[in-house]
């Protein structure tokens, strides 16, 4: 799906607004349902730590309809903007409208904020575990660290549910086989009987299933390891459950959790159209 002028004005999209102070710059679809995106805001972008998110919106009439999403791109490269995976939520209040969005359409920006950032000078084993676009944080996180020329030992376990949609697999595998940085990824497919699927010959059922397989294949010491959760939030309780059953203590748990457990898409049948976002 690309975004188109007509497309904008269907929805209701305000083409300019005092408020907004950034352009979508650029954008890739790696399928119908997932784009990485480059915001550039007006004038020098403001800094970040790796780990931190952005809100993005629109203004649809007189309501604000815009989300928070993590940073992907490196917190020493401000020059492209902020780049941010997002996933379209059919039925959703925002994305079906960031989606629509072209290249080169005006937006509103929020500082970076967040606290689900790296600890400094932490040695141990980075556990990196995420569903769907939940690998986005972890993404800035390692490539910072390979800007400052201090990478850390990183293992990422992501879930998807479809082969077309693991991220970043050409970075991560690339770190790997050059060894730039010291990353081991393993996607894990969460359908594996589905025909989209055929030919997976990769690890199968939901992230937090491999937790414990993949770290003792790994010969990760709990004691040595910390851990990021970052995704669907009931990955995440059940994530942590496996990671303190694998011996991690809790504050070796780090989470940032992309909506709350339970809640269904504003923009879904029964629901308003358009979220609104207070000021
Ligand atoms: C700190 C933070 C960082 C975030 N970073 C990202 C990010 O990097 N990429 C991203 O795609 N989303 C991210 N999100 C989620 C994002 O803010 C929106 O909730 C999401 O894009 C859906 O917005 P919507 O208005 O279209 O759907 P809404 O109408 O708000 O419906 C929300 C519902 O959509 C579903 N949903 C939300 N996010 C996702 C998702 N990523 N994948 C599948 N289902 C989802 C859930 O059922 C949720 O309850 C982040 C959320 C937080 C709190």
């Amino acid at each position: 799906m690309s975004g188109s002028e007509s497309n904008v004005a269907e929805l209701g999209i305000l083409a300019s607004d005092p408020a907004y102070n950034a352009v979508l710059a650029a954008r890739i679809d790696d399928t119908e349902t997932l784009a990485r995106v480059w915001i550039k805001p007006n004038g020098t972008p403001a800094p970040f730590e790796p780990g931190q998110y952005v809100t993005i919106g629109v203004k649809v009439g007189e309501k604000w309809v815009q989300r928070p999403y993590s940073i992907a791109s490196s917190a020493r490269d401000l020059a492209s903007g902020y780049e941010l995976y997002l996933r379209l939520v059919r039925g959703g209040a925002f994305t079906p409208l960031a989606f629509a969005l072209p290249v080169g359409h005006a937006m509103r920006v929020l500082p970076p904020k967040g606290k689900f950032i790296l600890q400094p000078d932490d040695e141990r084993v980075h556990l990196f575990i995420s569903s769907g676009t939940g690998i986005a944080p972890f993404v800035s996180m390692a490539r910072t660290l390979l800007a400052d020329g201090r990478p850390r030992r990183a293992i990422y376990l992501n879930g998807v549910s479809y082969v077309a949609d693991i991220g970043y697999a050409e970075l991560l595998n690339g770190w790997s086989a050059s060894g730039e940085y010291p990353a081991t990824y393993i996607p894990t497919i969460s359908r594996p009987s589905d025909p989209a699927n055929a030919g997976w010959t990769g690890r199968t059922g939901r992230v937090e299933r491999i937790i414990r397989s993949a770290l003792g294949d790994l010969s990760v010491d709990p004691l040595g390891a910390v851990a990021y959760l970052c995704g669907n939030p009931d990955m995440i309780v059940a994530a942590e459950q496996e990671l303190r059953a694998y011996g991690l203590p809790d504050e070796a748990i780090h989470k940032e959790l992309y909506w709350p457990a339970g809640k269904q898409p504003t923009g879904a049948v029964g629901a308003p159209k358009v979220a609104e976002t207070a000021e």
